[in-house]
């Protein structure tokens, strides 16, 4: 009744608002956050696992200190930090800006006069690169130079760093990055989905606004249904996974009834929503090209991780406020190491490859046959072998999918992408594409898109959700959940839910960190005090 319609409106106002962020708002209400010390027994277990990657470059705040450390040191760190940073964006320029990079580079860096000139560079590649020109500056030469930069900042820089009042704020950081998560965290919005264990609900970060989905699994439900391990796992996969196209991970924790996966909001709504309720039936082209593009980028990335996805169709594909897609709901991904094969049926009726229908032994090559009947889905508003609401046994769609030819429609598919479904739907697994080298992304479905820029996330998304509407169903449609009452947790549940409850994921954490401006307003230079001394080290 109108109540429940009332009810709706309240709900998605509050959560639409949360996402227009008031950050002075915010300030006011954190109050004056200061860093914790670090406990030594930690700083020595940090160091003891010291590896230049980790803590100075795939850390957001680590990267960010260390080059705030290379910044006040001397005119050699800096001239290899700088360089590092010009290169990167030369790598992401386009063909037009990239030359006019390039000539900058070269003038900053690699003329005699300059006042940098690879000063800190010794021996054999001193000698090689004292004559660089633009001739003989390509990417090669780049890279080259690129390895034996870092080689010489992960030696005395990285040792000294380490010594610095720099390393010790990034030890209070990560003594931070531990504090326990609860449910006191976060605010919580309206429902935005139901899984099978549970409902997806927008939260926000209390002191830093940043907006995520909750993926809220039932305790009762996992231990009755036999659910745990499974749940375990998938957070496993969730936190190692760090890729623009995958729904990331931002803290994992439990409540009193709750384990609780924080991840990307995805506010855009899933690929299902829109070939089927939105507007027309199916996607336009563009759009399927550009989403196709970044799935692809996604389910190789998962690959190269030696990870199979299994779950892949449109509805497990989520759009965020900019339009771009990630990968959600890795339920069904498992790690197979090289080498190793699955003969289990796993997926969705409609999706699933002629091998895994066989129950054969199969690795990668499940993803690019439901990548297939996907972009079929797309343009088409149905499956290759399974009409939309198609009422038919599975076991008619088992034989469709290993007998029957795909058949198109000449009015909606062009040659292109007629001829990429094709590949991915052969039955055969070695004559399929993506199986047996040869890269998808060079398929001519593609030509339309520079992949290096798609990465970048610099490529303008072809459709953008409104900001003022929410792309998910009423909150009332997704029906309450009974509540279990007849289960009782031991000490081996109890054993569970803490190895789940890891608290924040560093990667995104220190995201959050920087992105709210939190970083910045902890970290001004002046409150580098003298806390840490001599003796602590
Ligand atoms: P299950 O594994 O139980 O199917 P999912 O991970 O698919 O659970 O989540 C259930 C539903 O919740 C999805 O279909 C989607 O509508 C919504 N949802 C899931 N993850 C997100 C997210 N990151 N952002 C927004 N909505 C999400
Ligand atoms: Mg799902
Ligand atoms: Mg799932």
């Amino acid at each position: 009744g109108d109540l429940v319609g009332l009810n709706n409106l309240v709900a998605n106002t509050a959560y639409l608002k949360a996402q227009q962020i008031d950050y002075n708002e915010l300030k006011k209400n954190r109050g004056s956050l200061t860093l914790p010390k670090p406990k030594k027994s930690f700083a020595l277990q940090e160091k003891a696992e010291k590896q230049y990657e980790s803590l100075c470059e795939q850390q957001p705040i680590g990267k960010k200190l260390f080059q705030q450390f290379l910044q006040a040191s001397n005119s050699q760190y800096m001239a290899a930090s700088e360089f590092l940073e010009e290169l990167s964006v030369l790598t992401f320029a386009e063909a037009e800006t990239k030359e006019t990079a390039k000539q900058r580079v070269l003038a900053k860096f690699c003329q005699p006069e300059s006042r940098s000139f690879f000063s800190y560079l010794t021996g054999e590649a001193a000698e090689k690169y004292k004559e660089l020109s633009n001739k003989n500056f390509d990417e090669l030469v780049m890279s080259k130079i690129r390895e034996a930069t870092r080689d010489f900042l992960k030696g005395k820089p990285f040792s000294e760093y380490l010594k610095s009042s720099f390393f010790y704020r990034f030890l209070q950081w990560k003594e931070y990055e531990k504090q326990k998560i609860t449910d006191k965290y976060f605010y919580e919005f309206r429902t935005l989905g139901k899984g099978g264990f549970g409902e997806v609900c927008a939260v926000q970060v209390k002191h830093t606004g940043q907006m995520y989905a909750c993926k809220k699994l039932d305790k009762r439900q996992l231990k009755k249904k036999g659910g745990e391990r499974l749940a375990l796992l998938e957070k496993q996969i969730l936190e190692k996974v760090n890729n623009l196209f995958i729904v990331n991970l931002a803290y994992a924790y439990d409540s009193q009834t709750h384990l609780c996966l924080v991840m990307d909001l995805m506010n855009g709504g899933d690929l299902r929503f829109h070939i089927y309720d939105l507007g027309e039936r199916g996607i336009r082209m563009e759009r399927v090209i550009y989403y196709t593009a970044q799935i692809t980028t996604g389910i190789l990335h998962l690959h190269s991780m030696d990870i199979v996805y299994r779950d892949m169709k449109p509805e497990n594909v989520l759009l965020d406020s900019k339009g771009q897609c990630r990968l959600s709901d890795l339920g069904l991904a498992v790690e197979l190491p090289k080498g190793k094969t699955l003969c289990q049926k796993a997926g969705t009726t409609g999706y699933m490859a002629p091998e895994i229908l066989r129950q054969e032994n199969y690795r990668m090559s499940v993803d690019w046959w439901s990548l297939g009947c996907s972009i079929y889905e797309m343009v088409a508003a149905r499956l290759p072998f399974k009409d939309f609401r198609e009422k038919v046994h599975n076991d008619e769609v088992t034989r469709r999918t290993l007998e029957d030819e795909c058949k198109f429609d000449l009015k909606r598919f062009d040659a292109p992408t007629r001829d990429i479904i094709n590949r991915l739907l052969k039955k055969k697994v070695p004559h399929r594409l993506g199986c047996s080298g040869g890269d998808p992304r060079n398929h001519a479905f593609f030509n339309s898109i520079s992949f290096h820029c798609l990465e970048a996330g610099l490529v303008e998304p072809p459709w953008v959700p409104k900001s003022n509407v929410v792309y998910a169903k009423d909150a009332d449609e997704f029906g309450v959940t009974s509540e279990i009452k007849d289960i009782e947790f031991d000490a081996k549940d109890e054993k569970f839910f803490r190895e789940f409850s890891t608290g924040a994921v560093s990667i995104q954490w220190q995201k959050e960190m920087i992105d709210s401006g939190l970083f910045d307003e902890l970290n001004d230079p002046k409150l580098y005090n003298n806390d840490y001394d001599a003796a602590w080290r």
